[in-house]
């Protein structure tokens, strides 16, 4: 008779997939009958259910990973245990619960947490920029401003988030145009009334675009913002049409 701690233990491999038929309906047949267990198993589905989707690198817990390891440790053991008589293996009708079917279970769901793991890393690893971009749209602090087009660019928008206390913000703009080669959208910071000079970006081709912009103080300390076109390495004063304003 398997106990309720045998379960407990399966239950996070059971979460993942990664156990074998039998093993399963073991499971399934003790679940139908321990509360403890079916609260168990809601709170390993949440946290499986998290991994793919999540924006921030989130870690299987250490206490799942130690239990896969434990678990592929102890499979090559038995495994290792059961082929020394090879004969005795093919002969044998019944097979005990925890042979090789487990094993390769076990081994993939410890590869697939790996590969999440590695995934993650190359994600933070990929772009410094998105991942300042993600950091200040997370922040709980995060303030969103409006910024509307101009009458020569009605169709265009921008939002901006800023954090108190940082020094640069994230930009969204749409529906602006492609401009040639040499010309670029510069993304001014206004204070008393004076604009600032910040980064010079493009567009996609679908007329939208999420950048970092940098400011020469606190992003607190700027009442306006606004974006004209200018040359493509960028000006110190604006020179070129305005597209985008907004203020406080
Ligand atoms: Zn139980």
């Amino acid at each position: 008779m398997v106990s309720h701690e045998y379960f407990q233990e399966l239950i996070s491999m059971y979460a993942l997939g990664a156990v074998g038929d039998a093993e399963r309906k073991q499971v399934q047949a003790h679940l139908s009958e321990c509360a403890a267990c079916r609260k168990s198993l809601r709170q390993e589905q949440a946290a499986v259910n998290t991994l793919p989707f999540s924006v921030a690198p989130v870690e299987p817990s250490q206490e799942t990973k130690l239990k896969l390891f434990a678990r592929v440790d102890a499979d090559l053991a038995q495994n290792h245990a059961a082929h020394v008589p090879q004969r005795a293996m093919k002969q044998t009708a019944r097979r005990a619960w925890f042979a090789q079917p487990v094993f390769a279970f076990a081994v993939l769901a410890l590869v697939a947490l790996l590969a999440i793991g590695g995934w993650m890393v190359l994600q933070n690893l990929e772009s410094p920029e998105q991942q300042a971009i993600a950091s200040i749209m997370n922040d709980p602090l995060v303030q969103k401003i409006s910024l509307a087009g101009t009458p020569d660019a009605p169709d265009a928008w921008g939002e901006m988030y800023m954090v108190p206390g940082q020094s640069r913000a994230v930009l969204k703009v749409g529906g602006l145009a492609s401009l040639p080669s040499d010309k670029g959208y510069e993304f001014w910071f206004f204070r008393g009334g004076e604009p600032q000079p910040s980064d010079v970006f493009t567009v996609n081709a679908d007329g939208t675009n999420t950048v970092l912009v940098n400011a020469r103080d606190k992003v607190e300390n700027f009442k306006g913002w606004g974006v004209t076109i200018e040359p493509r390495q960028g000006v110190e004063k604006p020179t070129g049409t305005i597209v985008i304003v907004g203020g406080l």
